[in-house]
């Protein structure tokens, strides 16, 4: 359906997608105003290339013909469909700016803006996408050896091996360096590993074929990361139970990973990383995807409520649009949407260049997520009673955003790595 898969897009550019200057649509001698576009208030769109916005129409383009049609269903009902993750796969949408094992090789602005699409639609699906390629494709890409890389890479790429991430346990989420997930040498088994501890909140989890699992060597007392294969785990050692009745992200599927004397080879092991660098520095991917993501449901929200604005008529047949109070709420909305895409196309630049330090992520993980939330929140108004209907959309998105402003460090918790990063002080404990 699609004519172009990002590995196409990628591969006619070279491997990775280089950024050149935009172009300078108009001159400055030029008598008339430029138009202003609502939907792209700062004029973004000139800062990518154009390999860049080829992956976002692409992306786009499936999002809306394949996933909104969907949404309100699976959305009712708590259900993810994991031929999400194969689609996705198909056209080269999973771990995007991974170079090579089958993936497309995009640049970071690139892997943002298919999170942008994805998000305009739901950020549970979104949410499904980042663990795939963030959090698992990325941290094997990352800390990986290379016999791992080749055996997982490039069967995730194609979304026939889901992935999910498990750092947060019952007992410690903000603070996972206090973790209880255990590995010791196995009694039985030699070269193997067996783990136990349990995990929490984790997407994906009852789906999954390998579970990225971070736990504690008790040899050595340090973090470590290893690769927990579905098929190989026997009979009542791995449990990955589905937590329902969730109010937020019901198009994801979320669930615990319980694990007995969970016998995992020790190949299986993240070879060097130690520590709590190792997962956070997957976080620092996925927080990146989500900052851009976030943008693009907010960017829906407006959309949603302007036209809502339009239509509905109240007092001498005026439209809601004609107020002053609700143009406020719009212009508010259009702000930090456009300033937050600026922002993070910024730091996916520096990110590409090595130069993006992670506070700069957890700014715009946070302040972005804020925005969001604050924003769909005040549009919501602009619905009155129709707000509370499903159909609208609108209270999806707010009840999303609780989430993604919760997880992959909660914005009070990014609050203090700036605060630390400000004032030398660190203020955790
Ligand atoms: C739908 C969903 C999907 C998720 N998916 C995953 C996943 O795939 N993998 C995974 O590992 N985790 C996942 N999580 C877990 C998520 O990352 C955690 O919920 C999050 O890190 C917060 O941890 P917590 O819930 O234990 O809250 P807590 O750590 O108990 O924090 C509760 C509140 O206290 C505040 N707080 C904590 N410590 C401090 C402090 N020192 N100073 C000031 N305030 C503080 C926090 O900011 C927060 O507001 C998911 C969560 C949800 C809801």
């Amino acid at each position: 359906m699609f004519r172009h898969s990002l590995r196409a897009v990628a591969r006619s550019s070279g491997a990775r997608l280089s950024y050149s200057r935009p172009m300078i649509a108009r001159s400055f001698a030029s008598a008339s105003q430029p138009p202003f576009n609502w939907e792209d208030p700062l004029a973004s769109r000139n800062l990518l290339t154009e390999d860049e916005l080829a992956i976002a129409e692409t992306a786009e383009r499936y999002c809306q013909e394949r996933l909104l049609p969907r949404v309100l269903q699976a959305y009712r009902d708590e259900h993810y469909d994991p031929k999400i993750l194969e689609e996705m796969g198909e056209l080269g949408l999973l771990g995007a700016s991974i170079d090579g094992y089958g993936c497309a090789g995009v640049s970071s602005v690139a892997g943002g803006l298919i999170t942008r699409a994805v998000e305009r639609v739901d950020s549970g699906y979104r949410s499904g996408m980042s663990v795939q390629s963030s959090l698992v494709m990325g941290g094997i890409y990352e800390f990986g050896s290379e016999e791992q890389k080749q055996k997982f890479l490039p069967d995730m790429a194609r979304g026939k091996l889901l992935g999910a991430f498990g750092l947060t346990e019952p007992n410690h989420g903000s603070d996972p360096g206090s973790m209880e997930s255990v590995a010791r040498p196995h009694p039985t088994k030699k070269g193997y590993y067996s783990l136990s501890g349990a995990k929490t909140w984790i997407t994906n989890s009852p789906i999954a074929d390998v579970l990225l699992v971070w736990a504690k060597l008790q040899e050595t007392g340090k973090i470590r990361g290893f690769l927990v294969e579905r098929k190989d785990c026997p009979p009542g050692t791995l449990e990955t139970p589905a937590l329902k009745d969730k109010n937020g992200l019901r198009a994801s599927i979320t669930g615990m990973i319980q694990m007995d004397d969970c016998p995992v080879p020790e190949a299986n092991m993240f070879p060097e990383i130690e520590g709590l660098r190792g997962p956070f520095s997957c976080l620092n991917n996925a927080r990146y995807g989500i900052a851009m993501g976030v943008m693009g449901a907010l960017e829906d929200c407006i959309a949603r409520a302007r036209t809502y604005a339009l239509e509905r008529k109240q007092f001498k047949g005026n439209p809601l649009a004609r107020y002053q109070l609700v143009q406020k709420k719009l212009a508010d909305a259009a702000s930090d949407a456009a300033y937050g895409t600026l922002a993070a196309i910024q730091v996916g630049r520096l990110k590409d260049e090595g130069r993006a330090a992670p506070e700069m992520i957890s700014m715009i993980k946070r302040q972005n997520c804020d925005m969001a939330l604050r924003n769909s929140r005040v549009l919501q108004e602009i619905f009155g009673g129709n707000a509370v209907s499903d159909e609208y959309a609108i209270g999806r998105h707010v009840a999303n955003f609780f989430v993604t402003q919760t997880y992959e460090g909660q914005s009070d918790i990014h609050s203090l790595i700036l605060g630390r990063a400000i004032t030398g002080i660190q203020a955790f404990v």
